[in-house]
Order: structure tokens, then C-alpha cells, then sequence
């Protein structure tokens, strides 16, 4: 079986540099072949602790960005350093990026301003983008078309809404990242666009260490568990495990330039 975490957060892992190694160990034997790793989405900030992290494993790929939930301090500075730091080796995405108003920790205006001066930057970087979009699809939508998304390209990750949003983010050429949450069973309409979204354009993600898949939820995640979200596609679109295993790596290369 081989797998790709297409979405970590491995600079939050608990016990420093050994918690990760540990971690690590525990993703190879499962058979992850790559993880990419989100640097900068921490309240404390800094991306230091990520490209420690990546520079000590060609396996792991850092995308590097202001999330929403931090987009109050998106200053002219914060879009300085980050400008800086998309130079760096191991880099190969933009992101998270995007709108969360469900959470609301920076005002919706602020969100907005602060995912299209990155989308701008993306744009200018030539990087693919990883979104983060919740509760705010027709904003997403709107400022992706008016930013011409569609050029830049990138991946809607922890896909956690519906047709409706899928259709939009297909259309400008996006891929679509599923989480532990298309693991609920709650989850109906994640639950169908993954039965059903075009094959060549699905990711698996853990998001670790938040939303544990099924039967680990409510436990801190780790990337090896992205096998319980590939096992879940597989059911849901009957097809063998070991084929979304490989799909979903070949398509996480293509979509960040990788090559494995
Ligand atoms: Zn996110
Ligand atoms: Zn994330």
C-alpha cells in the first residue's frame, strides 16, 4: 500500500523533535510514501519549527501561509516574510489559505483581504494553493473566480461541504483532500462527493494532529491514519484500497509538482 498525507501540521506534534520521530516512524510502516506539511498555521507563529522538521526527511513537502484563523495578522511584514520564506527548498504549495466563519477569529473583511493578497502572491510565486474554506463556500467561490483560481490551481482540503462547492472548485481544475470527517457518519454530502468526485482529482489527508478518522476519533491524529480515510474512499467508491492508495499519491504529486 502506498500512501500520501497530503495535509499535516507536524510542528504541532506533542514532545518535540522525539514525538516526531515517532510519529514518522509509525507513517513510513504504514506505507506513507510523502507528507506535506502545513507551516505557519500555529497561533505562536514561525515557520522554524516545520523546515526543522523537512529538512531532515526528503519524504516530507512544506506549504507555507497565513490561515484564516491568523489573518488579523496578515501585515505588510507577516506577507514580507512569508514572500521570503516560499523561496525555501522543500516548499511546494501556498497555503492554508482561505475563509473560516465558522470560527471567526479574524473578522470576515480582514479573511478576505488576507486570502487574496496570498492568492496575489500564490499567483506571482507560481505555487498551487491549499485551501481552508468553512462556512463561507460562496465568498470561496466568488474571490476564487475573481482572482482566476483557475491559473493558479491548488487543492480544497479537509473537504467538508457539498456538490455545490465540489462543482465550483472542479471546474477551475481544483483537487478536492479528503479528512477523517468523510469517516462520520454524519458526513452524507462529503460522503457523496467523495463516492463520486472524478478519480484523478482525489487527495487523502489526516490534518493531524486535529480530526481523527473513525476509530480513532476524539484521539490525537497522526498521519498514519490517513489508511483509515484511503480504506473509507475505497468503500465508498468500491473500488480496492490498494488503487486509491496508489491514485491518491499519484494525484498529490501532480497537484504540488512532486515527484517520488
Ligand atoms: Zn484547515
Ligand atoms: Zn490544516
Amino acid at each position: 500500500m502506498r500512501l500520501f498525507d497530503s495535509h499535516a501540521h507536524l510542528d504541532m506534534t506533542r514532545g518535540g523533535m522525539d514525538g516526531v520521530a515517532t510519529l514518522l516512524d509509525n507513517a513510513w510502516a504504514e506505507g506513507l510514501v510523502g507528507i506535506l506539511t502545513i507551516a505557519g498555521a500555529t497561533k505562536t507563529g514561525g515557520y522554524d519549527d516545520t523546515f526543522n522538521i523537512a529538512e531532515n526527511d526528503s519524504r516530507i513537502w512544506v506549504a507555507a501561509g497565513i490561515h484564516p484563523h491568523s489573518a488579523s495578522r496578515a501585515t505588510p511584514d507577516a506577507l514580507d516574510s512569508l514572500r521570503f520564506v516560499l523561496d525555501r527548498d522543500r516548499v511546494v504549495a501556498l497555503g492554508e489559505i482561505g475563509l473560516d466563519y465558522y470560527y471567526n477569529h479574524s473578522e470576515p473583511a480582514v479573511q478576505r483581504r488576507a486570502f487574496i493578497s496570498q492568492l496575489k502572491m500564490a499567483r506571482d510565486a507560481k505555487l498551487p494553493v491549499v485551501i481552508h474554506t468553512r462556512d463561507a463556500d460562496n465568498d470561496t467561490i466568488a474571490i476564487l473566480r475573481d482572482e482566476g483560481a483557475q491559473e493558479i490551481g491548488g487543492v480544497i482540503h479537509c473537504f467538508s461541504s457539498d456538490q455545490k462547492l465540489a462543482g465550483a472548485v472542479l471546474d477551475m481544475g481544483f483537487y478536492l483532500s479528503f479528512s477523517g470527517i468523510v469517516t462520520f457518519p454524519g458526513a452524507i454530502p462529503v460522503q457523496e462527493v467523495a463516492a463520486t468526485a472524478p478519480e484523478d482529482r482525489i487527495l487523502a489527508e489526516t490534518d493531524s494532529p486535529f480530526l481523527s478518522p473513525i476509530p480513532f476519533r476524539g484521539k490525537v491524529n497522526e498521519p498514519a491514519r490517513v489508511r483509515c480515510i484511503v480504506d473509507k474512499l475505497a468503500e465508498l467508491r468500491d473500488v480496492d484500497p490498494e488503487e486509491i492508495g496508489r491514485i491518491t499519491v499519484e494525484n498529490t504529486a501532480r497537484c504540488f509538482g512532486i515527484s517520488i
